[in-house]
């Protein structure tokens, strides 16, 4: 591919599901749809079960060692991998798991400025682990606590990157501002009517006061971040910045 193709070619989101009818589902919609719609990025669900074995199609088997519930075969997932992305496929493969590396706004943004993804939703229990190793799969968890399928975490992970695609979000909303990206939350909004119900927008925000406006917003985003996240400050590398 030479590098002028590499460029003008869309992000590209390949998700491996044993539901593909689920996609593009919210993904369809709003930004990441609208932006769909143009080209501005790309999306293929395929379904693992074209890759199953036998009359039925089978995807799973019982866990060795015993144990409740089914496992996803490593053959037939490999299958499904070699099919969707060969050896030259630049892309990073992520195996949605609630044991991966719970991910983050650097990472999104990482993900976002690569040339897009192979994403593998596990069911059941879970796959068999030697297909982790055997397609280098990185583990990636949207947080601890438990879904049924990675399914709704892989559209997490698509439209966390989406958003930040060149052209998706627009200019006003570069996303540099928001809530993890300097290592903090994002500091309140306001919006019409000055007045509601007896509670009225902070005078600085109304008074025309640029420097004071943005000193007023870097102190709330530090006093919330502080009061709700400290984890965030304790890793945050970024100077504070006005
Ligand atoms: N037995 C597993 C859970 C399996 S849940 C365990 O205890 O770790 C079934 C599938 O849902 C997983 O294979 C994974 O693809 C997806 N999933 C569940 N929770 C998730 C999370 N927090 N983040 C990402 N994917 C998750």
């Amino acid at each position: 591919m030479s590098d002028a193709t590499a460029l003008s070619a869309p992000w590209r989101a390949t998700v491996l599901t044993l539901y593909p009818e689920m996609f593009p589902g919210p993904l369809g919609v709003s930004l990441s749809g609208d932006a769909l719609g143009r080209g501005a990025w790309d999306l293929s669900a395929q379904n693992i079960r074209a890759h199953g074995l036998g009359r039925h199609r089978s995807v799973d088997d019982t866990p060795a060692g015993g144990g409740a519930g089914m496992v996803l075969r490593c053959d037939v997932l490999a299958a499904a991998i070699d099919a969707a992305s060969g050896p030259d496929d630049p892309r990073p493969r992520l195996l949605m798991s609630p044991r991966g590396r719970p991910l983050t706004q650097a990472r999104v943004r990482a993900l976002a400025a690569g040339p897009g993804l192979v994403v593998i939703c596990g069911r059941f229990e879970g796959v068999d682990e030697r297909v982790i190793a055997g397609r280098g799969l990185e583990e990636v968890s949207i947080g601890d606590y438990v879904l049924s399928g990675g399914e709704i975490a892989a559209m997490v992970l698509i439209d966390a990157c989406v958003r930040l695609l060149p052209g998706v979000m627009g200019k006003e909303a570069s996303g540099v501002e928001e809530s993890f990206e300097n290592g903090r939350l994002e500091y309140p909004h306001y919006t019409r009517p000055r007045e509601w119900e007896g509670r009225v927008i902070p005078d600085v925000l109304t008074g025309g006061n640029h420097a004071a406006i943005a000193r007023w917003r870097g102190a709330e985003a530090l006093r919330l971040t502080a009061e709700r996240r400290p984890d965030l400050l304790d890793r945050s590398v970024m100077p504070f910045t006005e």
